[in-house]
């Protein structure tokens, strides 16, 4: 789950990390009465859950409430990535002397949180990472022990050897490792991190990415969802693990493990995934209508893929789904279905009903399916 900066800012608040003053508006009249509040001059920022929103011109400086009132008019008609903009965090201006980036991830590879830490913050990360990668700094922690204050310091004293300006940030940084720890976070970020002409330090930016499996454990959290994807929401309502990629080819499929597996037999076959889509173990026919609802409202998915394999999972459950579905709206691209194990006989005759057929091997489902979608399956052979 992610939230918006406006209560990632809180959260950081909360531990006692400087953020300017600030308040969320929905409406330009309320943009213009936080701004009165706060002396005038203002930063008006979009709150959508994209990066960039500075490039973008979501952005914007109000030397007056009248013009952080303009300001919020123009950016809350805005959509950055397609995503409209619903409110604007109306913030204190800082007066900024130099941006720093600091944040804190979960490397997977290494079971172990990595701090990220950079003097070239505030443009984009992931530019510096790729041109010059030297000027981030990476420290990992030990979980079992939690970030030592020595640590923090080290790494703070990299960023800025001025001790007044490191020792600031040292105590920004454990602050920040807390909030990271006690939410479960997957990602917290700042950036950029400043330090103003007055030689104090700030969290100027705030991004916080949540791990859902650990969400039943901060419902305070989780009551902050907000603007959330409607598919996500849909799929989460109904039980339904669903996360989109870039591809063309809409799986639906009973299990993770099969859901990866699907994932990665379309790729060695040379096509590429739309998404992860695992309807459960007992599907019942609503999680397939759902996952069908899902894949139609993609304008990237050119054909829908069906990936079966009945222990649990009874084929003809799936099958009554794929049919209710179909009867409901038909998608406006090809469905492949690929089916096998418990009650096979009876799903076959509910498929055959509709005029649908199913072949009983994957590696041939996902070869029906590439084509469907309008590519041309890639030999997989010797050369793997
Ligand atoms: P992002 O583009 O979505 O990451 O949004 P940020 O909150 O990081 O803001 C982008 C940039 O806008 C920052 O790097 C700053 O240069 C600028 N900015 C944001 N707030 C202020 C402010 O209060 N004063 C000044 N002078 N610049 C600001
Ligand atoms: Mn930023």
């Amino acid at each position: 789950m992610n939230i918006h900066e406006y209560q990632a800012k809180d959260l950081f608040a909360a531990a006692g990390i400087p953020v300017p003053k600030g308040k969320l508006a929905r409406k330009p009249a309320e943009a213009r009465a936080i701004a009165r509040e706060l002396g005038g001059k203002v930063v008006v920022k979009a709150q959508v859950h994209a990066g960039g929103r500075g490039k973008a011109g979501g952005i914007k400086l109000a030397a007056t409430p009248e013009e952080a009132e303009a300001k919020a008019t123009d950016i809350l008609k805005m959509s950055i990535k397609g995503l409209p903009v619903r409110g604007v965090l109306v913030a204190e201006q800082l007066d900024i002397a130099h941006e720093y980036y600091l944040g804190i991830i979960l490397d997977r590879a290494a079971k172990q949180p990595v701090i990220m830490a950079s003097a070239a913050g505030g443009i984009d990360i992931e530019e510096v990472a790729r041109t010059s990668p030297e000027k981030i700094l990476r420290h990992h922690v030990d979980p079992t022990v939690g970030l030592r204050a020595h640590e923090a310091r080290r790494i703070c004293f990299a960023m800025d050897p001025r001790g007044e300006v490191a020792l600031q940030m040292a105590a920004i940084l454990i602050k920040l490792y807390q909030v990271y720890a006690r939410t479960d976070a997957s990602l917290v970020e700042i950036n950029p991190l400043v330090v103003t002409k007055d030689g104090k330090v700030w969290a100027l930016d705030a991004k916080v990415n949540l791990d859902d499996n650990a969400l039943y454990r901060h419902p305070d959290i989780e009551a902050m969802r907000e603007d959330e994807d409607p598919n996500e929401a849909k799929a989460r309502q109904m039980g339904l693990s669903y996360i989109k990629l870039d591809g063309e080819i809409g799986c639906v499929v009973n299990g993770a493990g099969l859901a990866m597996a699907t994932m990665d037999v379309i790729k060695a076959f040379g096509g590429a995934p739309a998404n992860f889509l695992d309807i459960g173990g007992s599907s019942n026919p609503d999680k397939v209508l759902t996952a069908m609802d899902i894949l139609a409202t993609d304008p990237k998915v050119k054909a829908i893929f069906f990936n079966i394999f009945g222990g649990i999972t009874r084929t003809d459950d799936v099958a009554q789904g794929i049919a209710q579905a179909l009867a409901k709206r038909k998608p406006a691209v090809p469905i492949v279905i690929r089916l096998t194990g418990t009650n096979e006989e009876k799903a076959r005759e509910i498929l055959t009903s509709i005029g649908l057929s199913a072949t009983t091997q994957m590696d041939e489902g996902v070869r029906q399916a590439i084509t469907a979608a309008g590519g041309t399956p890639r030999p997989v052979g010797a050369a793997g």
